[in-house]
């Protein structure tokens, strides 16, 4: 089985990040960049089934800056065994990158495509339900749990309810939560080869993929700042203390 694994570079997730002059994104010059949380766990779970003897090759792909290159290092440090730049300057969006990752599973013809389930830049959570609409393929979303059989794959996912289990006929869509595993740091002897590793790289504008924008950003607002707590000494003085302001608030209780 071939699993298609698309990573995203993304502003590294302990960063904080500050709203550029213009206010219409954020700020991401001169900061530590990273792969995706949720697509190092889709990753891992994709060694996980080569280690198991259930996949045989593993493609890791992402869309975007050359930079994007680093990324897929860390993808074949960790495991992968092939990588593809989709490469293009402009500004993607999920549907762009939809229409780039269907592309190249076309190409690949991939029985399981293995994805974050949202970017944490965007948090947009849309690429890979609008990937398998677009190939016409079944999806999961939000795997906690995944079991593959030879022709079916079954899926845990988190729901607002509880867990839902779904089974799905292959070729499929798949998108990872938190709680699918802790992925693996990559060794240094793994680090190092692949920095000589070959990157295919494909020039977006060659393949005939339309990536106009359908979106444009109005403005981008910090969150209000948070007020400074308050110590109290005991549950009588927290009680009171959640009355006065709920008396203080417009409309306050009494
Ligand atoms: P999003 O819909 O933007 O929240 O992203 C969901 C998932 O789509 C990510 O976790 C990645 O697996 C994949 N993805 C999004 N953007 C890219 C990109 N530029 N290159 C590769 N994969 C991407």
């Amino acid at each position: 089985m071939k699993i298609l694994v698309p990573v995203k570079r993304v502003v590294d997730y302990q960063l904080r990040v500050r709203i550029r002059e213009d206010g219409r994104g954020v700020d991401a010059d001169g900061l530590k960049m990273s792969m995706n949380p949720f697509d190092e766990i889709a990753l891992e779970e994709a060694i996980r089934l080569r280690e198991a003897g259930i996949a045989r090759e593993l493609v890791a792909v992402s869309c975007g800056l050359g930079a994007c290159q680093e990324t897929l290092r860390t993808a074949l440090a960790m495991g992968a065994d092939r990588a593809v730049l989709i490469e293009t300057d402009v500004q993607l969006q999920p549907l762009g990158v939809a229409k780039l990752l269907k592309w190249l599973a076309l190409r690949e013809a991939p029985q399981l495509v293995l994805m974050g389930k949202q970017a944490i830049d965007d948090d947009a959570c849309q690429t890979a339900q609008m990937l398998a609409a677009m190939l016409g393929w079944p999806q999961a979303t939000f795997a906690s749990k995944l079991l593959m059989g030879a022709e079916t794959a079954t899926v845990t996912r988190e729901i607002d309810g509880g867990l839902e289990t779904l089974e799905l006929s292959l070729p499929a869509v798949i998108s990872t939560d938190l709680r699918l595993n802790e992925p693996r740091y990559a060794s240094l002897p793994n680090v190092m080869k692949a920095r000589r590793a070959v990157i295919e790289v494909l020039p977006a504008e060659e393949l005939g993929v339309d990536l106009t924008s359908r979106l444009s950003i109005l403005q981008v607002a910090a969150p209000a700042p948070r007020a400074a707590g308050q110590r109290v000494s005991s549950v009588e003085a927290l009680a009171q203390c959640v009355r006065t302001k709920l008396a203080e608030a417009p409309g306050g209780a009494t």
